[in-house]
């Protein structure tokens, strides 16, 4: 049994392996949900999933979330924007039938698509239609870091957005900042002094969320993710901001899931 003395939220989870070999990482999630450490997951579908397959190929993750209930267990449908919002259809026929589902999730880069309005517009608009969040994979690259989507916050300023990875740092520290429901979630690229003290400078610490990219954490880590997590944010956060600790930790994401 951990020592851990702070239930996480885990904003960023994924529900299948990447690797292409189709694991099933379910019964992962469930020993994670039960261990103790945690007070939740939003659990990301498929990486590789179509939208024709999407209820196959997810089906243990949605029984799962099921059983849970959405407030330990919401699951982020993975949504490919496209030239035709042809997703649309699909995407109303899961949420329609899944209340499960609670957030879309996008890697815009795995299909190709630039993060420029033509594409996400349509999107921020099925998610206010639903008054659901948006995550999304963030990267340091052209066309996929975070203020591509400057233009589609000033349309649609009610949508939530999560920038996972919250790349480029300064790029998304400004997001949060400037944009009320823009929350960003820092593993990998952005858990660092100069983004926490990025965050800190503009008040925007009700603005993180906290993430591990699961099921795993840094590469090579060997120990509780959880416990690293909330050690390395008692560090990063400046000191005796209990409140921003807890927030960070837990509060944010459940006031952002309406949890
Ligand atoms: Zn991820």
């Amino acid at each position: 049994m951990s020592e851990l003395d702070l239930k996480v939220f885990d904003s960023h989870f994924h529900g299948y392996g990447i690797s292409g070999k189709g694991e099933d990482w379910t019964p992962k999630i469930r020993e994670i949900l039960e261990g103790g450490e945690i007070c939740g997951m939003l659990c990301c579908t498929d990486l590789r999933c179509r939208h024709e397959d999407f209820e196959e190929t997810n089906k243990t993750l949605l029984e799962l979330a099921k059983e849970k209930g959405r407030k330990i267990l919401p699951l982020a449908a993975m949504l490919h924007p496209d030239k035709n919002a042809s997703w649309r259809r699909h995407a109303e026929k899961w949420f329609d039938n899944h209340a499960e589902l609670s957030a879309i999730k996008m890697k815009p880069e795995i299909g190709g698509i630039p993060v420029h309005p033509d594409y996400m517009d349509p999107v921020f608009e099925f998610a206010n239609e639903r008054d659901i969040p948006i995550v999304t994979h963030t990267q340091p690259e052209r066309a996929y870091s975070a203020i591509n989507y400057i233009e589609s916050l000033k349309k649609f300023r009610k949508t939530k957005l999560v920038l996972y990875h919250a790349s480029l740092n300064e790029e998304a520290a400004y997001l949060a900042a400037s944009f009320p429901n823009v929350y960003v979630e820092p593993s990998w690229l952005a858990f660092n002094p100069n983004f926490f003290h990025m965050i800190g400078n503009f008040g925007a610490y009700s603005k993180m969320l906290a993430g591990t990219d699961g099921p795993g954490w840094f590469a090579g880590f060997k120990g509780s993710p959880y416990e690293d997590l909330v050690s390395r944010a008692k560090e990063l956060i400046r000191p005796g901001n209990e409140q921003a600790i807890t927030d960070f930790c837990r509060n944010n994401a459940l006031r952002l899931l309406n949890i």
